[in-house]
Protein backbone atom coordinates (compact mmCIF):
# COMPACT_ATOMS: atom_id res chain seq x y z
CA UNK A 1 0.00 0.00 0.00
CA UNK A 2 1.67 3.22 -1.13
CA UNK A 3 2.46 5.50 2.13
CA UNK A 4 1.13 8.10 0.82
CA UNK A 5 -2.34 6.39 0.23
CA UNK A 6 -2.10 4.86 3.72
CA UNK A 7 -1.51 8.83 5.79
CA UNK A 8 -4.18 10.67 3.14
CA UNK A 9 -6.98 8.21 2.84
CA UNK A 10 -6.99 4.93 4.40
CA UNK A 11 -9.58 4.96 7.11
CA UNK A 12 -11.04 7.96 6.41
CA UNK A 13 -14.48 8.31 5.88
CA UNK A 14 -15.18 11.87 4.82
CA UNK A 15 -18.36 11.70 3.40
CA UNK A 16 -19.91 10.88 7.07
CA UNK A 17 -18.35 13.85 8.34
CA UNK A 18 -19.35 16.93 6.52
CA UNK A 19 -16.63 15.93 3.99
CA UNK A 20 -13.99 17.52 6.49
CA UNK A 21 -10.75 16.82 5.56
CA UNK A 22 -9.50 16.78 9.17
CA UNK A 23 -11.72 14.04 10.46
CA UNK A 24 -13.71 14.64 14.14
CA UNK A 25 -12.86 14.19 17.83
CA UNK A 26 -15.47 12.03 18.66
CA UNK A 27 -15.58 13.27 21.97
CA UNK A 28 -17.84 10.84 23.85
CA UNK A 29 -17.67 8.36 26.33
CA UNK A 30 -20.93 6.07 24.97
CA UNK A 31 -22.61 4.86 21.86
CA UNK A 32 -26.75 4.45 22.08
CA UNK A 33 -28.71 1.75 20.27
CA UNK A 34 -32.10 1.46 18.29
CA UNK A 35 -33.12 -2.07 19.14
CA UNK A 36 -32.27 -4.59 22.17
CA UNK A 37 -30.72 -7.56 19.17
CA UNK A 38 -28.33 -4.73 18.13
CA UNK A 39 -27.25 -3.99 21.86
CA UNK A 40 -26.86 -7.68 22.22
CA UNK A 41 -24.84 -8.72 19.27
CA UNK A 42 -22.17 -5.67 21.03
CA UNK A 43 -22.39 -7.16 24.06
CA UNK A 44 -21.22 -10.29 22.61
CA UNK A 45 -18.29 -9.08 20.70
CA UNK A 46 -17.27 -5.55 21.98
CA UNK A 47 -14.38 -5.94 19.08
CA UNK A 48 -16.90 -5.65 16.48
CA UNK A 49 -18.29 -1.75 16.62
CA UNK A 50 -19.05 0.90 19.24
CA UNK A 51 -20.31 0.49 22.65
CA UNK A 52 -18.42 2.31 25.10
CA UNK A 53 -14.83 4.26 24.47
CA UNK A 54 -12.84 2.67 26.69
CA UNK A 55 -13.39 -0.25 24.04
CA UNK A 56 -13.52 1.40 20.48
CA UNK A 57 -14.12 4.64 19.21
CA UNK A 58 -14.31 5.79 14.89
CA UNK A 59 -11.91 8.45 16.04
CA UNK A 60 -9.35 5.56 17.08
CA UNK A 61 -10.65 3.46 14.26
CA UNK A 62 -8.97 5.92 12.05
CA UNK A 63 -5.48 5.70 13.52
CA UNK A 64 -5.86 1.91 13.81
CA UNK A 65 -6.44 1.32 10.22
CA UNK A 66 -3.37 3.78 9.59
CA UNK A 67 -0.81 2.25 12.15
CA UNK A 68 -1.95 -1.12 10.86
CA UNK A 69 -1.19 -0.70 7.40
CA UNK A 70 2.26 1.44 7.94
CA UNK A 71 3.55 -1.89 9.81
CA UNK A 72 1.91 -4.15 7.37
CA UNK A 73 0.08 -5.87 10.06
CA UNK A 74 -3.49 -7.01 9.95
CA UNK A 75 -4.79 -4.47 13.12
CA UNK A 76 -3.79 -2.41 15.01
CA UNK A 77 -4.72 -1.78 19.09
CA UNK A 78 -3.23 2.26 20.66
CA UNK A 79 -2.49 2.56 23.92
CA UNK A 80 -2.76 5.63 26.48
CA UNK A 81 1.49 4.93 26.41
CA UNK A 82 4.20 2.98 24.63
CA UNK A 83 4.78 1.44 28.62
CA UNK A 84 1.25 0.07 28.29
CA UNK A 85 2.00 -1.55 24.66
CA UNK A 86 4.57 -3.05 26.23
CA UNK A 87 2.32 -4.69 29.14
CA UNK A 88 -0.15 -5.83 27.03
CA UNK A 89 2.71 -7.69 24.70
CA UNK A 90 3.41 -10.10 27.08
CA UNK A 91 0.71 -10.23 29.63
CA UNK A 92 -2.33 -11.92 27.49
CA UNK A 93 0.73 -14.48 26.20
CA UNK A 94 2.32 -15.28 29.90
CA UNK A 95 1.33 -17.16 33.02
CA UNK A 96 2.78 -18.95 36.40
CA UNK A 97 5.02 -21.10 35.47
CA UNK A 98 6.02 -19.56 32.27
CA UNK A 99 9.63 -18.21 30.80
CA UNK A 100 10.52 -15.54 28.57
CA UNK A 101 13.76 -14.73 26.83
CA UNK A 102 14.42 -10.81 26.33
CA UNK A 103 17.16 -8.64 25.04
CA UNK A 104 19.18 -7.49 28.00
CA UNK A 105 18.78 -3.57 28.80
CA UNK A 106 15.77 -3.31 27.42
CA UNK A 107 13.33 -0.01 27.73
CA UNK A 108 13.28 0.88 31.50
CA UNK A 109 9.77 -0.34 32.07
CA UNK A 110 10.23 -3.61 30.09
CA UNK A 111 12.80 -4.23 32.33
CA UNK A 112 10.62 -3.27 35.49
CA UNK A 113 7.85 -5.60 34.01
CA UNK A 114 10.48 -8.54 33.66
CA UNK A 115 12.21 -8.13 37.02
CA UNK A 116 9.85 -6.81 39.38
CA UNK A 117 6.00 -7.31 38.12
CA UNK A 118 5.99 -11.28 36.12
CA UNK A 119 7.73 -12.32 39.04
CA UNK A 120 4.98 -11.97 41.68
CA UNK A 121 2.72 -14.20 39.29
CA UNK A 122 5.60 -16.90 38.59
CA UNK A 123 6.81 -15.50 35.75
CA UNK A 124 11.02 -15.99 35.05
CA UNK A 125 13.19 -14.06 32.26
CA UNK A 126 16.44 -14.99 30.85
CA UNK A 127 18.78 -11.98 29.13
CA UNK A 128 20.68 -12.54 26.13
CA UNK A 129 22.97 -10.29 24.24
CA UNK A 130 21.61 -10.81 21.36
CA UNK A 131 23.46 -10.13 18.95
CA UNK A 132 24.24 -14.09 17.95
CA UNK A 133 20.87 -16.53 17.26
CA UNK A 134 22.66 -18.94 19.48
CA UNK A 135 22.38 -17.05 22.72
CA UNK A 136 18.39 -17.63 21.76
CA UNK A 137 18.45 -21.36 21.41
CA UNK A 138 20.69 -21.78 24.41
CA UNK A 139 18.41 -19.56 26.59
CA UNK A 140 14.86 -21.04 25.41
CA UNK A 141 12.98 -23.86 27.68
CA UNK A 142 10.15 -26.05 26.97
CA UNK A 143 8.17 -23.82 28.51
CA UNK A 144 9.63 -20.47 27.33
CA UNK A 145 6.53 -18.55 25.76
CA UNK A 146 7.77 -15.01 24.78
CA UNK A 147 10.45 -13.58 22.74
CA UNK A 148 11.08 -10.25 23.52
CA UNK A 149 13.52 -7.94 21.53
CA UNK A 150 14.35 -3.87 21.04
CA UNK A 151 16.01 -3.58 17.70
CA UNK A 152 17.70 -1.39 18.13
CA UNK A 153 18.28 -0.66 21.46
CA UNK A 154 18.00 3.14 21.99
CA UNK A 155 21.31 3.92 24.28
CA UNK A 156 23.87 1.53 22.04
CA UNK A 157 22.08 0.87 19.31
CA UNK A 158 22.53 -3.28 19.56
CA UNK A 159 20.09 -4.95 17.42
CA UNK A 160 19.08 -8.71 16.72
CA UNK A 161 18.52 -10.64 13.43
CA UNK A 162 15.09 -10.17 13.52
CA UNK A 163 14.35 -12.90 10.36
CA UNK A 164 16.55 -15.50 12.02
CA UNK A 165 14.95 -15.03 15.54
CA UNK A 166 11.50 -14.86 14.08
CA UNK A 167 12.51 -17.97 11.92
CA UNK A 168 13.37 -19.84 15.07
CA UNK A 169 10.67 -18.62 17.33
CA UNK A 170 7.99 -20.19 14.88
CA UNK A 171 9.45 -23.14 14.62
CA UNK A 172 9.15 -23.90 18.55
CA UNK A 173 6.10 -22.16 18.79
CA UNK A 174 7.45 -19.16 20.89
CA UNK A 175 5.61 -15.77 20.38
CA UNK A 176 7.91 -13.06 18.95
CA UNK A 177 7.69 -9.33 20.19
CA UNK A 178 9.69 -6.24 19.28
CA UNK A 179 10.17 -2.73 20.18
CA UNK A 180 10.15 -0.70 17.05
CA UNK A 181 10.32 2.64 18.76
CA UNK A 182 13.44 3.48 17.39
CA UNK A 183 12.88 3.14 13.37
CA UNK A 184 9.12 3.65 13.40
CA UNK A 185 7.54 2.11 10.67
CA UNK A 186 8.91 3.90 8.09
CA UNK A 187 12.21 2.60 8.57
CA UNK A 188 11.65 -0.93 9.56
CA UNK A 189 8.33 -3.59 9.38
CA UNK A 190 9.31 -6.45 11.89
CA UNK A 191 5.52 -7.93 11.24
CA UNK A 192 7.36 -8.33 7.32
CA UNK A 193 10.18 -10.25 8.74
CA UNK A 194 7.91 -13.03 10.51
CA UNK A 195 7.71 -10.74 13.86
CA UNK A 196 4.43 -11.42 15.61
CA UNK A 197 3.53 -8.16 17.58
CA UNK A 198 5.59 -5.25 16.92
CA UNK A 199 5.32 -2.27 18.99
CA UNK A 200 6.13 1.42 19.28
CA UNK A 201 6.35 4.46 21.81
CA UNK A 202 4.30 6.59 19.47
CA UNK A 203 5.07 9.70 21.46
CA UNK A 204 8.45 9.39 19.95
CA UNK A 205 8.17 9.94 15.83
CA UNK A 206 4.29 9.35 15.08
CA UNK A 207 3.07 12.03 17.32
CA UNK A 208 6.38 13.96 16.79
CA UNK A 209 5.72 17.18 18.20
CA UNK A 210 6.56 16.45 22.41
CA UNK A 211 2.67 17.01 23.01
CA UNK A 212 1.28 13.54 23.07
CA UNK A 213 2.09 9.99 25.11
CA UNK A 214 1.12 7.31 23.39
CA UNK A 215 1.64 3.45 22.33
CA UNK A 216 1.06 1.72 19.12
CA UNK A 217 0.80 -2.69 19.03
CA UNK A 218 0.37 -4.42 15.92
CA UNK A 219 0.06 -7.72 14.51
CA UNK A 220 -2.46 -10.44 13.63
CA UNK A 221 -6.59 -9.76 14.38
CA UNK A 222 -6.56 -12.95 16.22
CA UNK A 223 -4.23 -11.57 18.79
CA UNK A 224 -5.45 -7.93 19.06
CA UNK A 225 -8.88 -9.40 19.74
CA UNK A 226 -7.21 -11.75 22.21
CA UNK A 227 -5.85 -8.69 23.87
CA UNK A 228 -9.17 -6.11 23.17
CA UNK A 229 -11.19 -8.95 24.45
CA UNK A 230 -9.37 -8.78 27.96
CA UNK A 231 -6.03 -7.20 28.73
CA UNK A 232 -7.70 -3.86 27.17
CA UNK A 233 -10.82 -3.67 28.07
CA UNK A 234 -9.69 -4.75 31.79
CA UNK A 235 -6.21 -1.98 32.17
CA UNK A 236 -8.50 0.85 30.18
CA UNK A 237 -5.33 1.94 28.86
CA UNK A 238 -6.86 2.94 25.60
CA UNK A 239 -5.95 5.97 23.78
CA UNK A 240 -8.26 8.98 24.33
CA UNK A 241 -10.13 10.75 21.22
CA UNK A 242 -8.39 13.68 21.57
CA UNK A 243 -4.78 11.80 22.10
CA UNK A 244 -6.02 10.07 19.04
CA UNK A 245 -6.63 13.16 16.85
CA UNK A 246 -3.23 14.45 17.54
CA UNK A 247 -1.27 11.10 16.73
CA UNK A 248 -3.16 11.76 13.18
CA UNK A 249 -2.32 15.21 12.64
CA UNK A 250 1.41 13.95 13.51
CA UNK A 251 1.08 10.88 10.90
CA UNK A 252 0.48 13.36 7.99
CA UNK A 253 4.16 14.58 8.05
CA UNK A 254 5.66 11.80 9.19
CA UNK A 255 8.02 10.35 6.43
CA UNK A 256 9.05 14.49 5.98
CA UNK A 257 9.91 14.77 9.64
CA UNK A 258 12.05 11.54 9.57
CA UNK A 259 13.38 11.99 6.23
CA UNK A 260 15.02 15.66 7.38
CA UNK A 261 15.95 14.13 10.83
CA UNK A 262 17.99 11.28 9.32
CA UNK A 263 19.63 13.57 6.90
CA UNK A 264 20.56 16.19 10.17
CA UNK A 265 21.56 13.23 11.67
CA UNK A 266 23.88 12.22 9.36
CA UNK A 267 25.69 15.43 9.44
CA UNK A 268 25.89 15.59 12.96
CA UNK A 269 27.78 12.02 13.49
CA UNK A 270 30.27 13.07 11.28
CA UNK A 271 30.87 16.17 12.68
CA UNK A 272 31.37 14.22 16.05
CA UNK A 273 33.33 11.61 14.09
CA UNK A 274 35.86 14.02 13.54
CA UNK A 275 36.17 15.74 16.87
CA UNK A 276 39.13 15.18 18.86
CA UNK A 277 36.95 14.86 22.06
CA UNK A 278 34.74 12.04 21.15
CA UNK A 279 35.97 8.62 21.37
CA UNK A 280 33.04 6.75 19.55
CA UNK A 281 30.04 7.58 18.01
CA UNK A 282 27.81 5.07 18.16
CA UNK A 283 25.17 5.09 15.03
CA UNK A 284 23.57 1.80 13.52
CA UNK A 285 24.04 2.71 10.03
CA UNK A 286 27.32 3.96 10.29
CA UNK A 287 29.80 1.74 8.52
CA UNK A 288 32.31 1.60 11.55
CA UNK A 289 28.58 0.08 13.62
CA UNK A 290 30.14 -3.06 14.81
CA UNK A 291 26.65 -4.65 13.39
CA UNK A 292 26.79 -2.39 10.65
CA UNK A 293 26.35 -4.82 8.34
CA UNK A 294 22.81 -6.23 9.79
CA UNK A 295 21.45 -2.93 10.67
CA UNK A 296 21.64 -2.05 7.00
CA UNK A 297 19.91 -5.15 5.89
CA UNK A 298 16.92 -4.90 7.98
CA UNK A 299 16.69 -1.33 8.48
CA UNK A 300 15.59 1.80 5.96
CA UNK A 301 16.98 3.79 7.86
CA UNK A 302 17.78 4.94 10.71
CA UNK A 303 16.68 8.16 12.66
CA UNK A 304 17.76 11.22 15.54
CA UNK A 305 19.28 9.12 17.98
CA UNK A 306 23.28 8.65 18.30
CA UNK A 307 25.41 8.09 21.45
CA UNK A 308 28.55 9.51 21.64
CA UNK A 309 31.48 8.09 23.96
CA UNK A 310 33.54 11.28 25.23
CA UNK A 311 37.07 10.89 25.73
CA UNK A 312 36.59 13.07 28.85
CA UNK A 313 36.92 11.43 32.81
CA UNK A 314 35.69 14.21 34.49
CA UNK A 315 32.06 13.89 35.83
CA UNK A 316 31.80 17.66 36.36
CA UNK A 317 32.81 18.39 32.89
CA UNK A 318 30.29 16.65 31.33
CA UNK A 319 27.55 17.80 33.53
CA UNK A 320 28.51 21.32 32.77
CA UNK A 321 28.85 20.32 28.69
CA UNK A 322 25.34 19.41 28.87
CA UNK A 323 23.92 22.03 31.19
CA UNK A 324 25.68 24.38 28.91
CA UNK A 325 24.02 23.66 25.60
CA UNK A 326 21.12 25.89 24.73
CA UNK A 327 19.22 24.53 21.52
CA UNK A 328 20.05 21.26 22.76
CA UNK A 329 17.28 20.94 25.72
CA UNK A 330 18.46 18.26 28.71
CA UNK A 331 15.42 15.78 28.83
CA UNK A 332 14.34 12.31 28.72
CA UNK A 333 12.22 11.03 25.55
CA UNK A 334 12.82 11.91 21.76
CA UNK A 335 11.30 12.17 18.79
CA UNK A 336 9.81 15.48 19.10
CA UNK A 337 10.66 18.90 17.00
CA UNK A 338 13.32 19.31 20.02
CA UNK A 339 17.17 18.29 19.98
CA UNK A 340 17.96 16.68 23.37
CA UNK A 341 20.94 15.90 25.40
CA UNK A 342 20.84 13.58 27.79
CA UNK A 343 24.34 12.17 30.03
CA UNK A 344 24.33 8.73 30.88
CA UNK A 345 25.77 9.75 34.27
CA UNK A 346 22.40 11.26 34.87
CA UNK A 347 21.43 7.84 35.82
CA UNK A 348 24.36 6.95 38.35
CA UNK A 349 25.07 8.07 41.80
CA UNK A 350 27.53 11.17 42.02
CA UNK A 351 29.85 9.40 43.72
CA UNK A 352 29.55 6.36 41.55
CA UNK A 353 30.95 8.05 38.40
CA UNK A 354 33.92 5.35 37.23
CA UNK A 355 35.40 6.72 34.32
CA UNK A 356 36.46 3.28 33.50
CA UNK A 357 33.23 2.48 32.58
CA UNK A 358 32.57 3.98 28.97
CA UNK A 359 28.69 4.08 29.46
CA UNK A 360 29.69 6.49 32.17
CA UNK A 361 31.40 8.42 29.70
CA UNK A 362 28.24 8.14 27.05
CA UNK A 363 26.10 11.35 26.01
CA UNK A 364 22.68 10.83 24.07
CA UNK A 365 21.90 13.32 21.23
CA UNK A 366 18.39 12.78 19.68
CA UNK A 367 18.44 15.42 16.31
CA UNK A 368 14.90 17.20 15.93
CA UNK A 369 13.70 19.41 12.91
CA UNK A 370 16.22 22.12 13.59
CA UNK A 371 18.72 22.86 10.96
CA UNK A 372 22.19 21.40 10.79
CA UNK A 373 24.00 24.37 11.38
CA UNK A 374 22.30 25.58 14.07
CA UNK A 375 23.19 22.56 15.95
CA UNK A 376 26.97 22.25 15.46
CA UNK A 377 27.22 26.12 16.08
CA UNK A 378 25.85 25.16 19.85
CA UNK A 379 27.97 22.09 20.19
CA UNK A 380 31.33 23.34 18.59
CA UNK A 381 31.58 25.96 21.42
CA UNK A 382 30.59 23.24 24.67
CA UNK A 383 32.84 21.00 23.07
CA UNK A 384 36.21 22.27 23.16
CA UNK A 385 35.74 22.80 26.89
CA UNK A 386 36.08 18.93 26.90
CA UNK A 387 39.61 18.73 26.38
C1 LIG B 1 9.82 5.93 25.16
C2 LIG B 1 10.01 4.48 24.91
C3 LIG B 1 9.09 3.52 25.34
C4 LIG B 1 7.91 3.86 26.22
O1 LIG B 1 6.99 4.69 25.64
P1 LIG B 1 6.10 5.74 26.45
O2 LIG B 1 5.25 6.31 25.38
O3 LIG B 1 7.05 6.72 27.07
O4 LIG B 1 5.35 4.99 27.49
C5 LIG B 1 9.29 2.20 24.99
N1 LIG B 1 10.37 1.82 24.29
C6 LIG B 1 11.30 2.71 23.87
C7 LIG B 1 12.46 2.22 23.07
C8 LIG B 1 11.15 4.05 24.17
O5 LIG B 1 12.08 4.91 23.78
Amino acid sequence: MDISYILNELGEHRSEYYHAITPPIVQTSNFAFETVDEMRARFKDEYSGYLYSRGLNPTVDILRKKLAALDGAEDALVFNSGAAAIFSSVIPFVQSGDHIVSVSAPYTWAQKLFDLFLPRYGVQTTYVQGTELSEFEAAVRPETKVIYLESPNSWDFRIQDLRAVAAFAKEKGILTVVDNSYCSPVYQRPISMGIDLCLQSATKYIGGHSDVVAGVLTGRKTMMKKIFDLEYLLAGNGIQPFNAWLLLRGLRTLPMRLDWISKTTRELVTFMKSRPEVEKVLFPLDPDFDQFELAASQMDGACGLFTVILHCRDVNKIERFCEDLHTFKMAVSWGGHESLVIPRCAGVPRNEFNPDNVEHRMVRFYIGLESPDYLIRDLIEGIQRLA
